[in-house]
């Protein structure tokens, strides 16, 4: 029995069980924070700005001084003081004063207001107010962009530069985050050789082993490469309970068809695990056998995806990423990047699943613009697959979308 694709998604994802924040954190520098998932909410002790400062190169005076109609005759104020940034001032600023400020100097005590530096005329300790100001302007205030004690960041989120910006300012050079998920990745299949290996009569590149690993870094875990297993199923049971015993989720390509020599989904019960999907309605990417092992308190995710190379991949971009997401600490999206687009050529579909077609979007004129992959759309074909950014969903049920009309749309990496 096939299941439908939401389905499947949903049931994915209600197995997955997030890192324990209070147990699977470590505490990181920030030099090392890109990617990483934070977790405990962060706050901070200091206001932001941490005192009152100058958005500009100008004068620091008393509004009240400076209020008045200017006609032919400026406000003229005396000079009591320079303040460049990072120096404390000495001087409070009375009536008929002012202080020379530049940007990002702290206000000095009696100022309100500064003046931009445009709208005045200097000559010597005096100078003089071409334009009123309107109050405060250009006083950027003690924690008007974040005060003290308030969530600065919140947990769940995956750290990027503008963050790390944040929590630098914040004074937290070191952040909680979760540890990466562990991931451990193998190849079955008794015609598998590696890159490396010299190719005899019927025997294929295990180039699963190499796309799997990569997706995975990209998707901030930490991999675990345990290489190619033959159709022997002492061996795979062995191979299974190993990669079971060091990560927290398992990877392995091929075997899970209904084939005389797929035996990846009896040996998972056999080992004790409980296996929740079998094949799902989409293509490429119908045998997918996903199974969950208990440990105690936690459980461990068990992924058995198709051979072939791009139903492999799309399983993964489907199904696995949210899923690892949802494990890594995310809280904020698990799903695939959706958007909707068009497509330059009329995709087609047999109806009876949810069909991925790979290709190339662009940005064009306003909208996403999907070019499909030259060449055939066989699952097997990994060669069309190099240089895509992206797959075009077609509907079960729907046999073709025209030029132009709406399509789904998943963006990658
Ligand atoms: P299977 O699901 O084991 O029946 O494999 C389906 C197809 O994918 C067969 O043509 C396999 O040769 C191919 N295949 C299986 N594993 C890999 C792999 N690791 N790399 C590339 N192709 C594979
Ligand atoms: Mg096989």
């Amino acid at each position: 029995m096939m299941m439908p694709v939401n389905q499947a998604e949903t049931k994915i994802l209600d197995l997955t069980q997030p890192l324990d924040a209070a147990v699977d954190r470590e505490m990181i520098s920030l030099l090392h924070a890109d990617g990483r998932i934070l977790a405990q909410d962060i706050t901070s002790t200091l206001d932001v700005p941490h005192w009152d400062n100058s958005a500009m190169d100008g004068y620091a005076v008393r509004f009240m001084d400076v209020k008045g109609p200017v006609g032919n005759r400026p406000t003229a104020l005396t000079v009591v003081e320079e303040i460049p940034a990072g120096y404390q001032p000495q001087q409070r600023v009375g009536q008929g004063q002012a202080a020379r400020i530049f940007t990002g100097g702290m206000m000095p005590e009696g100022a309100d207001t500064v003046i931009m530096q445009e709208h005045t005329q200097r000559e010597g300790d005096r100078v003089y107010i071409m334009e009123p100001p309107s109050r405060r302007e250009f006083v950027r205030h003690r924690g008007e962009f974040y005060k003290a004690g308030q969530v600065l960041l919140r947990q769940g989120i995956r750290l990027s530069a503008a963050d790390i910006a944040v929590l630098a300012a914040a004074q937290c050079p070191q952040v909680p985050v979760y540890r990466r998920p562990r991931v451990a990745i193998f190849s079955t299949g008794d015609e598998l050789v590696a890159p490396d290996q010299p190719l005899q009569p019927g025997q294929i590149v295990d180039s699963n082993q190499y796309a799997l690993v990569a997706v995975m870094q990209h998707t901030g875990v930490e991999v675990t490469s345990l290489g190619i297993v033959p159709d022997d199923p002492d061996q795979l049971k062995t191979a299974i309970a190993s990669a079971l015993a060091q990560s927290d989720v398992v990877l392995s390509s091929g075997g899970v068809s209904v084939g005389d020599y797929d035996y990846v989904e009896q040996l998972l019960s056999e080992l004790g695990g409980t296996v929740h999907i079998r094949a799902v309605a989409v293509k490429p990417g119908k045998p997918l056998t996903v199974a969950t092992f208990e440990q105690g308190e936690r459980s461990q995710l068990y992924f058995g995806l198709p051979g072939n190379p791009v139903s492999a991949l799309v399983s993964v971009w489907r199904f696995v990423q949210p899923a690892l997401r949802k494990l890594s600490g995310v809280t904020t999206e698990w799903r695939p990047n959706f958007v909707m687009g068009h497509a330059n050529q009329v995709l087609k579909s047999d109806g009876k699943r949810e069909t991925y077609l790979w290709g190339s979007t662009y940005y064009l004129n306003g909208s996403y613009e999907f070019n499909p992959a030259g060449g055939s759309y066989s699952s097997g074909n990994l060669i069309n697959l190099a240089q895509t950014n992206s797959l075009a969903i077609i509907p079960i049920g729907q046999t073709q979308i025209p030029v132009g009309e709406p399509v789904r749309l998943i963006l990658l990496g």
